[in-house]
């Protein structure tokens, strides 16, 4: 791209598609190096063939726009695809559409009348392309593929932070509460449906991207008996984001379940937690305004604990999760003063000590004195270090962080056990709603996880669609040669492979003075001749992944300390020792291995043995997280996956107002565009003889017409028309600027 004209050719197209265009009109003289293009609205521009040696985007014929399946354009590009979802969702307020096995679905910011029960009705045994793309319709399939081939499936849905996954997981749940209503109406699918408040209450937040952010990932499995009737559930959650328990950026909150506590702090049984306004709590306060326009935090605790009820909660249970809650908000308030520059202390009547130690039932002048100090093992002593002030809040803090996170692994647990279905169930539907790939301005090992775990899933839906390809084409004994597609192994190797990101990692967590630095250029020297890993060129602190979707740059400060995840050995001895039975629960080893829903499994590459400071699991939070998703994808595999990717239409949560740009890198990062391109070098067009006939039969001979007007004739018909549409060119595969292609 060297000559002015083909920079500007270059520019105008880029412009093209951001704008979403495929409106282009062409005039072409044979033998001219460019063409001249004419927009819809008039502008005219040159585009110099040899470019990229390819034609402009082409535009799709009328009568292809606002197609239900992006597929079927006969131009499959970026721009038609663009074009054809801004169609559909801006003129006729359509937000779903596939593409290919892939439900796209556009979040309108507004309700919409299309989810009530007598739709799911319309919906339910219908299949796939006969009513309009829907959540319902993928619902449905996964329903009937469940009940037709006896077979486990999933519902997996992605998309980026308020991209209306959670929406969408609620309601392909309630569909399936809707359509295996028994008669006998016991309650289950009430049940199953309850368990999502409860989780959204403990496990989401306003954050500046979604007033309603999900901070975990969740998959839940819906169990069914042999009538496909509901008889329970299982959950299991990934990765909950504890640093929003002591930190909440500008306009956002903490977790939702904090201040509905808040808003019914004078009601009597919440007296004895001595709680106060959110607004007067540090852990609550900080992100600026602790309401959220259009939610009342006290109607919702009353929903709280309607659906923990609902689920045969136990009352002890809940104000024993109440209690502890309140006891985290106090804890965020124990003042620690700086006593000079190395040592810190805590007043012997700081009230809000004493309420935490009360609710806890733990001895407060131990809490007071190993928050500010530490033990030192020596080679012949043990002595006691004061800990500066910055210190003693880094402990309080990871000691609410882990209070909080094991409260709500018990909350989860204790849902699966309400949950729980005697025996193997059947067979189940799981709805995967997690986190999509994230890059920002600063990306730490928050997006480092979520990233991977997005590869990973990516990796997943390739061979699953190449898998179908085949089937496909071995099933209908159609002569292919394999298609290339972009196989992301490469990137998954180099995060979780030996010797690779998190394996490194690990090890610089073994070493008492590792440091994310250390780390950083161990990663230098292995890993800089990988393809997929960069050394940023201005920075030393930083380190380049080419991932499937984009190029992330990760900052290395905090890795280390994310990843050990430490709380004081002393700490953890006070709160074992407690005469609350749920907190001494919680760091008593043989209580949480019942609690963490995560088997331990061997992985392939068992890790040399990481030991964390406290006593529990016995693994880093990376290493974790590579074991619960090596799990997620074996269960995957041996389910029928259905694929939904939400997209979220503009930054304002405005309704059906459509930013192309930001629409595209979301098209991008989640595959659809990926699918157009499989899609596009494979056999898209697959229409039954009666279709081909009806479509072409115009241009057959009248011999061919009578002969198909004989119906059991058709095929015949149509392969002698074939050779006849051969010879009009009709050949050839769909591609970027391609036609359609054949197999009959
Ligand atoms: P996060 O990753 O932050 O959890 P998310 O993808 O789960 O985001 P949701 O919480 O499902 O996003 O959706 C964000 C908001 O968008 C919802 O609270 C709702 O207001 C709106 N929304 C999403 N889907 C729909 C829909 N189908 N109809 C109407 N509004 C919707
Ligand atoms: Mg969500």
């Amino acid at each position: 791209m060297n000559t002015p004209l083909q920079q500007a050719a270059s520019r105008d197209l880029q412009a093209l598609r951001s704008r979403s265009a495929a409106e282009l009109l062409i005039d072409y003289t044979p033998g001219d190096p460019a063409l001249h293009l004419q927009l819809e609205d008039g502008t005219e521009i040159h585009y110099p063939v040899e470019v990229n040696g390819q034609l402009p985007p082409l535009r799709n014929p009328d009568i292809l726009v606002g197609e239900n399946d992006l597929t079927a354009l006969s131009y499959l590009h970026e721009p038609a695809v663009l074009h054809n979802l801004r169609v559909r969702f801006v003129d006729s307020k359509i937000i779903y559409t596939y593409c290919g096995i892939i439900l796209v679905a556009i979040n309108p910011y507004k309700q919409l009348p299309i989810y009530g029960d007598a739709v799911i009705r319309a919906y339910s045994g219908q299949n796939m392309g006969d009513l309009d793309p829907h959540i319902f319709a993928v619902a449905e399939e996964a329903y009937k593929q469940m009940a037709r081939n006896n077979k486990n499936q999933s519902i997996i849905v992605s998309g980026e932070s308020g991209a209306g996954k959670t929406v969408s997981a609620r309601y392909a749940m309630r569909y399936f509460a809707v359509v295996s209503k028994s008669s006998k109406n016991t309650q289950v699918e009430d049940k199953v449906l309850a368990s999502n408040p409860i989780t959204e209450a403990i496990g989401n937040a306003k954050t500046t991207r979604n007033d309603n952010s999900s901070r975990f990932g969740k998959y839940s499995e819906i169990s069914f008996d042999q009538r496909y009737q509901i008889i329970g559930a299982n959950m299991r959650t990934y990765l909950l984001e504890k640093s929003r328990v002591v930190f909440q950026s500008e306009n956002e909150r903490n977790y939702h379940i904090f201040y509905q506590m808040c808003a019914c702090a004078d009601q009597p049984q919440f007296k004895s937690l001595r709680l106060l306004s959110a607004d007067k709590f540090y852990y609550t306060c900080m992100g600026g305004e602790t309401e959220i326009q259009g939610v009342d935090d006290r109607a919702d605790m009353a929903e709280t604990c309607r659906t923990f009820n609902l689920l045969g909660l136990k009352n002890e249970f809940q104000s024993d999760v109440f209690k502890m809650v309140a006891a985290i908000l106090h804890l965020g308030n124990v003042v620690i003063r700086a006593v000079g520059s190395d040592q810190s202390s805590i007043s012997s009547t700081d009230s809000h000590l004493a309420v935490f130690c009360d609710l806890l039932e733990v001895r407060e002048e131990n809490v007071c004195r190993w928050l500010c100090s530490r033990r030192i093992l020596l080679a012949s002593e043990t002595v006691i270090k004061p800990q500066p002030r910055d210190r003693a809040i880094n402990a309080r803090d990871a000691l609410a962080k882990h209070l909080y996170s094991y409260l709500f692994d018990c909350i989860i647990h204790r849902i699966n056990q309400a949950l729980r279905v005697p025996g193997k169930p059947h067979s189940f539907i799981g709805v995967l709603d997690i986190y999509g790939f994230e890059t920002f301005d600063i990306n730490s090992f928050e997006q480092f996880c979520i990233n991977y775990a997005n590869e990973k899933l990516q990796q997943q839906f390739n061979l699953h669609v190449f898998k179908l390809e085949q089937e496909e084409y071995m099933k209908e004994d159609i002569p292919w040669t394999l298609i290339d597609f972009y196989d992301n192994q490469p990137v998954i190797d180099l995060i979780e492979a030996k010797m690779g990101i998190l394996d490194l990692l690990d090890e610089e967590c073994l070493f008492p003075q590792g440091t994310d630095n250390n780390w950083l250029q161990k990663l230098y020297n292995y890993l800089s001749s990988k393809p997929m890993f960069e050394k940023p060129r201005l920075s030393n602190e930083a380190f380049v992944i080419h991932h499937f979707a984009d190029r992330v740059e990760y900052q290395c400060r905090g890795f280390l300390e994310k990843n050990r995840d430490t709380l004081y050995e002393e700490l953890v001895d006070i709160m074992r020792a407690s005469k609350f039975p749920l907190l001494a629960g919680f760091f008593n080893e043989e209580d949480q291995s019942s609690v963490h829903t995560t088997k331990r499994v061997k992985v392939k590459a068992a890790r040399p043995g990481v030991k964390p400071a406290n006593k529990q699991l016995r693994s880093t939070v990376g290493d974790k997280f590579r074991i619960s998703l090596y799990l997620l994808m074996e269960t995957l595999n041996a389910t029928t996956p259905h694929y939904v990717r939400c997209i979220k239409p503009n930054e304002q949560k405005l309704p059906f107002e459509y930013d192309s740009k930001r629409v595209v890198q979301q098209l991008r990062a989640c595959g659809v565009l990926e699918t157009v391109r499989i899609s596009a070098q494979s056999y898209p067009s697959r229409w039954t003889y009666i279709e081909f006939y009806s479509r072409y039969s115009i241009l057959m001979s009248q011999a061919e017409l009578r002969l198909g007007r004989r119906s059991k004739r058709v095929k015949q018909c149509c392969r002698g028309s074939y050779m006849t549409l051969i010879s009009i060119s009709l050949d050839g595969p769909k591609s970027s600027s391609g036609q359609d292609r054949w197999r009959i």
